[in-house]
């Protein structure tokens, strides 16, 4: 399949080539060329089929004949190769845990897919494939977990000095290997601006063939959907009506691949977007006006996201028709105080902790169902145990330390510091 820049529409290409490039001129998205629907009788068959088959059936209208399908099929194994379950939280209220994969984040399994795409798409290639990304937090310890141990492949991460939490830090500096961390002594702003002087230098790029792992790339938001299946396969088995499905979002793509695989046919009788008060889309819902936001920091932070860039993806999906998107997506701004309030609630009430980003889309669905009826799942993006503060202020309980977690703290963290000076990076990448 062929994918086009939604800035140029007549720069089209492949999978390969996009998912190697991130994006397009002037920073487009590629977006598929077409949305292959579903086959009538994998969707009849849905609870009956295996989870590797499910993942294998949501990718391969996209990679074609770019892999041959015994590698499509071990990626795709690959990539949910941990649990993803609903779980009931209450009669009309389930909850999709995201959170089993190694970094805790639902970004693990994007980051699974890419890395292994990557990785096999550029192992014949003679310059040293280096992926530089820089983090504020939970993006790096996914890419970072993700391409760990692939072979011909280095990554490089930037991420600010003292201001990421500890289990983050951890989680980017303790695998080794062809991981490699930089400490950068100033912000995260920093980071990003050195790695876009990075890729906009050319004697670097003449030595080494970079590539960024963006949350834009389309290797990382099309796995997205091989979730949503997952959860209507666990759904139909005790549920006849549709879904309503509400998402904590942030830069759209998690959504947006939703809302993907339900115009292949998935069936979903409603999207919520649950945003805190970075509400550029809830806002649009109201007054179809994009306003671009300057971003506010939350609780929810991996939600802080003024002008989220997979939203040009949504509308597209849905033609640009305003009408069109409004009857399928609603929006909620969810602020800190509610979304401390909901995880006191749910825990009180039904005993299940909520992650502060689960819990701005507990609220939003619990919102919609108590206005609409039906019955919905939310997504549990992060394992509660990466807040543990806001859980503490809000419930007065610790979260309970997952074994792997435990393991993963006691490591040892190996960095190598650097001044926010681009001299300074551009000789580590020259010479390791
Ligand atoms: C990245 C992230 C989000 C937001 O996802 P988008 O795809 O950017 O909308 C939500 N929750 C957590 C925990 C995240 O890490």
């Amino acid at each position: 399949m062929k994918f086009y820049n939604l800035k140029h529409k007549d720069e089209k290409i492949s999978f390969k080539e996009a998912s190697i490039k991130g994006q397009g001129t002037d920073k487009g998205l590629f977006f598929p060329e077409v949305i292959p629907a579903f086959d009538e009788k994998f969707l009849q068959n849905l609870t009956e089929l295996s989870d590797e088959e499910i993942a294998y059936q949501c990718m391969k209208d996209f990679v074609g004949d770019e892999m041959p399908e015994e590698v499509l099929r071990k990626i795709c194994a690959e990539t949910i190769s941990f649990d993803i379950p609903v779980k009931k939280v209450n009669d009309n209220i389930s909850v999709l845990e995201l959170f089993h994969g190694p970094t805790l984040a639902f970004k693990d399994v994007g980051a699974r897919f890419m890395s292994r795409s990557l990785g096999y798409f550029l192992k014949d290639e003679k310059r040293k494939v280096t992926v530089l990304v820089a983090t504020s937090g939970d993006t790096g310890g996914a890419v970072a977990n993700g391409f760990y141990g692939v072979e011909g492949v280095k990554v490089v991460i930037l991420y600010p000095k003292n201001r990421v939490s500890p289990v983050q830090e951890k989680q980017l500096t303790a695998l080794g290997k062809n991981i490699h961390a930089l400490e950068v002594d100033g912000s995260f702003d920093d980071c990003q601006r050195l790695v876009k002087q990075t890729f906009s230098d050319e004697n670097i790029n003449q030595k080494l063939l970079l590539t960024s792992a963006n949350s834009i790339n389309i290797a990382r938001w099309l796995p997205q959907q091989i979730y949503y299946v997952l959860a209507l396969k666990q759904w139909l088995k005790n549920e006849k009506n549709k879904p309503i499905i509400a998402v904590p979002s942030g830069n759209f793509g998690n959504i947006c691949a939703g809302i993907l695989a339900f115009h292949r046919g998935l069936p979903v009788e409603h999207f919520i977007a649950a945003c805190n008060v970075n509400d550029v889309v809830p806002e649009y819902l109201r007054t179809q006006k994009l306003v671009p936001k300057e971003t506010v920091s939350t609780l929810s932070n991996a939600m802080d996201v003024g002008d989220p860039s997979n939203f040009v993806r949504i509308l597209e999906l849905f033609h640009q028709e305003f009408s069109h998107v409004k009857n399928m997506l609603s929006g909620y701004t969810v602020g800190d105080e509610q979304t401390l309030e909901t995880i006191k609630s749910v825990e009180d009430e039904f005993g299940y902790t909520l992650d502060p980003h689960g819990a701005v889309a507990y609220f939003a669905l619990e919102k919609y169902i108590s206005e609409y009826g039906g019955k919905g799942i939310f997504l549990e993006t992060a394992h509660p145990v990466k807040f543990p503060e806001a859980i503490e202020k809000a419930t007065g309980k610790n979260p309970e330390v997952p074994l792997v977690l435990a393991e993963l703290m006691k490591q040892e963290k190996v960095t190598t510091e650097i001044n926010p000076d681009f001299e300074e990076l551009k000789r580590f990448l020259l010479k390791n």
